[in-house]
């Protein structure tokens, strides 16, 4: 018996609308069983899909770090870090950060989610103005939207359109925002960092990079705010300990008094509950990991480009890799025939990028074997792009 017929009713359109539009997601039990493979349905396979892109998830010094914390600190933090849950571990890491990414200060969240949509609304308001990169991710928009300020999108990293909508919309507000992935978290390819801040001084405007797939594997380690070893003034840097460092969290980087007012004034930060010792333990050794091998960090790119390469396709710039198919039924069907082959590459399609771009998006590991990428490549080359998927 249901307890409300008609929320029934509207979950069960809503879900057949989905499934007649092949757009309805399902979760599948995934366990990894070492760095790179898993075991879903019964079946092994070799993991290009993960964003753990240095296999830090099951490295044992972060696994050993987390576990001392957890003997030493508990399990979780009990309460808000305004209230009692600011547990020993947050300032080092936090200083960590900040010494990462070349800030005066770092603060941590639950997670990059809450990172983006807590920061935006905290700093911008309805007087405000956003200019946002079409293809930032979701979280990105959440929060500009929570935010109450005009949202103006630009062409994917197109300087010129974003020039043309601050000359247009800069006048008419009080605060501006510029705010980008710095990796694309579904092309894998940079936004113009460097030009960016240029822009961002010329009309006054804030810019805020998203790292999430940018910490750990470019710009030496550093992130995408840094090129050939040299920092970019970037005045918001936030980013995600979920995905090259291994575990769990979100951060944002910035100067002294921007970091004390996002304690002071972000929701999803004062009305959250900090994150448990082990999460911030286990970030604390991925980044000794990370400053402490460079070539380590480098590796995940290095088998990228070492991919397109062989697919003639344009040279990585990160461990990100789309091979964009457009159509949705071709693209599951291509994730299907790789994982008869014995690799996971999940299909993506639209919403999460837009419509008639479905792709196979594939990442690169440290702890890939260079022969698993030129397999890869192989199938792709064979089976898929020549159309063969018989
Ligand atoms: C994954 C991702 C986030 C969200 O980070 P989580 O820590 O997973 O919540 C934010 N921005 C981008 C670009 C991402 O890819």
């Amino acid at each position: 018996m249901s307890d409300s017929p008609s929320l029934d009713a509207f979950a069960d359109s809503k879900l057949a609308e989905m499934d007649r539009a092949h757009l309805r997601r399902r979760l599948v039990i995934t366990d990894p069983l070492g760095a790179t493979e898993v075991e879903r349905e019964g079946k092994r396979l070799l993991n290009f899909s993960s964003n753990d892109y240095l296999g830090l998830n099951r490295h044992p010094v972060l696994e050993r770090a987390a576990m001392d914390a957890i003997e030493q600190f508990g399990v979780g933090s009990g309460a808000s870090r305004l209230v009692t849950g600011n547990h020993p571990l947050f300032r080092e890491l936090e200083t960590r950060l900040a010494t990462l990414k070349g800030t005066e200060d770092a603060v941590v969240f639950g997670s990059g989610f809450l990172t983006n949509s807590g920061v935006i609304p905290a700093l911008m308001g309805a007087s405000d103005a956003i200019f946002l990169d079409e293809l930032s991710h979701a979280c990105i928009y959440y929060g500009s939207r929570l935010s109450d300020a005009a949202t103006h999108v630009f062409r994917h990293n197109d300087l010129e359109h974003l020039k043309e909508l601050l000359e247009a919309h800069r006048g008419a507000c009080t605060h501006a925002m510029i705010v980008t992935d710095g990796v694309f978290s579904m092309d894998g390819d940079l936004a113009p960092v460097g030009a960016l801040v240029d822009l961002a001084q010329q009309f006054d405007a804030w810019l805020m990079t998203d790292d999430a797939h940018g910490i750990g594997v470019v710009g030496g380690g550093h992130g995408s705010s840094f090129e050939n070893g040299k920092r970019h003034g970037v005045a918001l840097q936030m980013g995600t300990l979920s995905k090259a460092i291994g575990g769990y969290g979100g951060y944002l980087c910035a100067s002294q008094t921007v970091i004390d007012l996002i304690r002071t004034r972000c929701r999803t930060f004062i009305y959250s509950t900090g994150l448990p010792p082990a999460s911030v333990a286990a970030a604390i050794a991925a980044l000794d990991l990370i400053e402490n091998d460079p070539e380590f960090a480098a590796r995940p790119v290095t088998l990228a480009k070492r991919f397109t390469r062989a697919l003639n396709l344009p040279n990585a710039e990160s461990p990100i890799v789309p091979v964009i198919l457009g159509d949705t039924d071709a693209t599951l069907t291509a994730g299907k025939l790789l994982e008869d082959e014995g690799f996971l590459v999940v299909p993506i399609r639209p919403p999460t990028v837009p419509d008639g771009t479905a792709r196979l998006r594939i990442t690169f590991s440290a702890n890939h074997e260079e022969r698993d990428v030129d397999r890869l490549a192989e199938l792709i080359r064979e089976r898929v792009l020549n159309g063969d998927q018989s």
